[in-house]
């Protein structure tokens, strides 16, 4: 891992032209703005962003890393990047193939941000496009506006040109929804194969089901933020959101200052894990903040994990420890090239995924707290 040597800074201050950011002025200080004289292309995401290549030869970040390099705009470049996972029906946790709500419905969110241009977009509850990703791209520039949601985002997608699908289930996505649906409602979703040995075998291994599948794919999301060599800093973030939902419910991803924030003169943040806990505290925008005082990624990251666990205090998220019973990850990126991954526990999505001129690579998440969730 890179990592800049903070002497390598300079304090750039109000004066340093893109710096004086509005977001910054919103907040009501003047931005002490750490820049670095010339920072080199990086690109980071949660850890499916170096995992799945949907029969290509390159992952998300490899992808999003060469065309930046190329001198394509960041964002286009990272929202290529994540259409890969998003298309790939191996991913159960973003796009096509994503793990449905209670009604079997795949509904997905996402949002984007362009540092440079300070414009951003957002899809909520969109059913029957796999790429919310490039949706969301499009409100931020067709539209005078940030969120589109539900009906209303995809009669946009259909107007923009998107081909809209009845089902964006897989027959992987939709077997795990009928398993879902048995083990919770087993005297309407009867089991087929339900003699009795058989059915025993079948109760013990739904049992572990979602510890056999993981936060990975229970909670999921693609994060993935970018920085080229002019300093251009853009972000996104897609997910099918927490699987078996109630129908509508909207999580972080979608959310600006919580799935996704930057200010292109501090840095860029995002997240995977828990939505609802990350929407309580804002906490992209407020580890960009905790940049903007001058905190490396990782110290900032680690503040906001530690909100969130300091703003954790119902018994029924809590686990035998009095800590939080979920996980939650952030990706941190300043305007420096600097960057880390943060995790609320030692155990959970321990890895992220970063590319620069070395190559991709899996590297560690930063723990707030040992042990697991469960613990
Ligand atoms: N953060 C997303 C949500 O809560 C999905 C996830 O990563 O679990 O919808």
């Amino acid at each position: 891992m890179t990592r800049v040597n903070r002497r390598e800074f300079v304090i750039a201050g109000a004066a340093a032209g893109l710096a004086s950011a509005t977001p910054s002025q919103a907040f009501g200080r003047a931005p002490a703005v750490l820049t670095r004289q010339s920072p080199k292309a990086v690109v980071i995401s949660s850890a499916n962003g170096n995992r799945f290549r949907n029969g290509g030869t390159e992952t998300c970040v490899e992808l999003a890393f060469r065309r930046i390099t190329a001198g394509d705009d960041v964002l286009d470049s990272l929202v290529a990047g994540v259409n890969i996972v998003e298309l790939d029906p191996e991913d159960a946790s973003v796009g096509y193939g994503g793990r449905p709500n209670a009604d079997g419905i795949v509904q997905l969110d996402a949002c984007c941000m362009h540092g440079p241009m300070r414009r951003a977009g957002g899809v909520a509850a969109l059913e029957g496009v796999r790429t919310p990703s490039s949706v969301a791209q499009a409100v931020m520039d067709q539209t005078d506006h940030h969120l589109l949601v539900g009906p209303g985002a995809q009669a946009f997608a259909r107007n923009m040109g998107f081909e809209i699908e009845d089902d964006l289930n897989t027959d992987r996505s939709r077997r795990l929804w009928l398993e879902w649906k048995r083990r919770t409602d087993p005297r309407h979703y009867l089991d087929p194969n339900r003699e009795l040995a058989r059915r025993d075998v079948e109760t013990k291994r739904l049992a572990t089901l979602d510890s056999e599948h993981g936060e990975d794919e229970l909670h999921g999301t693609i994060n993935c933020n970018g920085i080229n060599p002019a300093g251009q800093i853009c972000g996104v973030t897609t997910t099918s959101g927490l699987a078996w939902k109630i129908p509508g419910r909207v999580g972080d991803s979608p959310i600006l200052g919580a799935g996704l924030y930057l200010d292109n003169a501090v840095g860029a943040v995002g997240s995977t894990g828990r939505g609802e806990a990350n929407l309580y505290n804002l906490t992209s925008f407020l580890i960009v903040e905790n940049l903007r005082q001058g905190m490396s990624p990782k110290d900032a990251g680690l503040a906001g994990l530690r909100r969130i666990q300091e703003n954790t205090i119902e018994r029924r998220l809590l686990n035998s420890r009095g800590l939080p019973n979920f996980g939650v990850n952030f990706y941190v990126l300043d305007a420096g090239g600097e960057y880390a991954g943060v995790s609320m526990y030692s155990s959970q999505n321990s890895r992220y995924a970063v590319c620069t001129e070395n190559g991709a690579a899996l590297v560690p998440l930063e723990p707030l707290l040992d042990g697991s969730p469960g613990d």
